[in-house]
C-alpha cells in the first residue's frame, strides 16, 4: 500500500511497497484511511527535535475512514462503519482509563509516533490503511451528516483544543486570551466562544494566523514586550480571564502567566518539554493563579464535539488550507513546516 513514512530530519518519503496491516490481536481493527492530516506534533521529528523515531516509521495521527476488518474482541463496531479515530491510543479497562484520563492509560500510544509516547510503536494514518489496536476504545463512529473533514479534527486539534478551554474552565463572559493561533489556538478559540467568552485575543506573530483568527471573531494582537499592558488595556487593567496557551515552549508559557489576571487560569496544550523553566513564582504566588497542562482527550469529549458539529456551532474545516493526494505527501510536510499551510489534508 502507499503510505508517508520518516527516514531521518527533512527526509519523510511516500512509497507503494509498505506492507498493509493485519489483526494481530482480538480487540484490533484495520482502517481504510479517507482522510489524514499532517499535525504540528509531526513537525518535531520532521525537523529532528526529538530523538527515539525508527527509520521507515509511517507517521500521522489524525485520520478518518471506513472499517475494513475488526478482530472477535471488537465491540459495537463492523466492516463499512465510518470512524473517526482518536490520535491517542488507549485501552479503555486500566484505573486512569476509567477515570476518563486516556492520555494516562497505561498502554497509551500515539500513532504513527513511534516508542516516543508509549511503550509500543503502532503505525500511523498517512496511509491507506491502518491497524488500530483497542478499536472499540480508540474509533468513534461518524454520523452520516458529519463529513470526513469534519469528523477529522475531532479525533486530534478540535479535541487537543476544546480540552484545553475546558481545562482553563472558560465561562460565559469571560475574557480570553489564546497564545499561539496555529490549527490547535484556533480549535481553543472556537472552543472559548463555544464555552460563552464575551472575547478572545488571539496572539500569534504570523499575521495569515491572526488575520484568519480574525475572520472567526478573534481580537488579534501582535506578541512583543509590552504585550501585557494592551492587554490590560483590553480588560479594564486587570488581564485575561483565562489564557489558553498553545505554542509549547517557555516564552509562550511565562508570557501568559503575565497576561492573565489574578486569580486567572492559565492552561497549556502546548506541547512542553522543557527539562527547567525559571518558574515567576513571586509573580504567580502574588496572583494566586492556577496553571493547568492539557494533552487533548478525544476519547472523552468527541461525543460532545460530535454534536457541535452535527448542530453546527463549529465546523473546524475552516483552518484547512491544503488538499494533497497521499502520494504528494512530501510537499504537504514542506508546505506545513514553512507555514505556507495552515492546514495539510491528505486524501489516500
Ligand atoms: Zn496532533
Ligand atoms: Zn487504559
Amino acid at each position: 500500500m502507499k503510505a508517508l513514512s520518516w527516514h531521518a530530519p527533512y527526509d519523510v518519503r511516500v512509497s507503494d511497497d509498505v506492507p498493509v496491516p493485519a489483526l494481530e490481536g482480538p480487540r484490533d481493527a484495520v482502517v481504510r484511511v479517507v482522510r489524514s492530516a499532517v499535525c504540528g506534533t509531526d513537525l518535531h521529528p520532521y525537523r529532528g527535535e526529538i530523538a527515539g523515531f525508527t527509520p521507515g516509521t509511517v507517521t500521522g495521527h489524525e485520520f478518518t475512514g471506513v472499517v475494513e476488518e475488526c478482530g472477535s474482541g471488537v465491540h459495537g463496531l463492523r466492516p463499512g462503519d465510518r470512524v473517526v479515530a482518536s490520535d491517542v491510543i488507549a485501552c479503555g479497562r486500566c484505573w486512569y482509563c476509567r477515570q476518563g484520563w486516556h492520555y494516562q492509560c497505561e498502554q497509551v500510544g500515539l500513532f504513527g509516533y513511534d516508542t516516543v509516547v508509549g511503550r509500543t510503536a503502532v503505525a500511523g494514518g498517512h496511509a491507506e490503511y491502518v491497524r488500530v489496536p483497542f478499536a472499540d476504545t480508540v474509533l468513534s463512529p461518524v454520523p452520516d451528516d458529519v463529513t470526513d473533514e469534519q469528523a477529522l479534527f475531532i479525533g486530534d486539534i478540535l479535541a487537543t483544543g476544546y480540552t484545553c478551554a475546558e481545562r482553563g474552565e472558560v465561562a460565559p463572559g469571560d475574557v480570553v486570551a489564546v497564545i499561539g493561533c496555529g490549527p490547535v489556538g484556533l480549535m481553543a478559540m472556537k472552543s472559548a466562544q463555544l464555552m460563552g467568552a464575551s472575547r478572545v485575543l488571539a496572539v500569534d506573530p504570523v499575521a495569515s494566523r491572526r488575520d484568519l483568527a480574525s475572520v472567526h471573531g478573534g481580537t488579534p494582537l501582535e506578541p512583543g514586550d509590552d504585550l501585557a499592558e494592551r492587554v490590560r488595556a483590553l480588560t479594564d487593567g486587570r488581564g485575561a480571564d483565562v489564557v489558553l496557551e498553545a505554542v509549547g515552549v517557555d516564552a509562550a508559557l511565562l508570557s501568559s502567566l503575565e497576561i492573565v489576571r489574578p486569580r486567572g487560569t492559565v492552561s497549556a496544550a502546548g506541547a512542553h518539554a522543557s527539562q527547567a523553566m525559571p518558574m515567576p513564582t513571586g509573580l504567580a504566588f502574588g496572583k494566586e493563579l492556577t496553571l493547568r497542562f492539557a494533552v487533548g482527550d478525544p476519547i472523552a469529549v468527541r461525543d460532545r464535539l460530535m454534536r457541535v458539529v452535527r448542530e453546527g456551532r463549529i465546523d473546524p474545516t475552516f483552518v484547512i488550507s491544503h488538499r494533497l493526494p497521499l502520494a504528494e505527501a512530501e510537499e504537504g510536510f514542506r508546505l506545513f513546516d514553512s507555514g505556507r499551510a495552515t492546514k495539510v489534508v491528505l486524501v489516500p
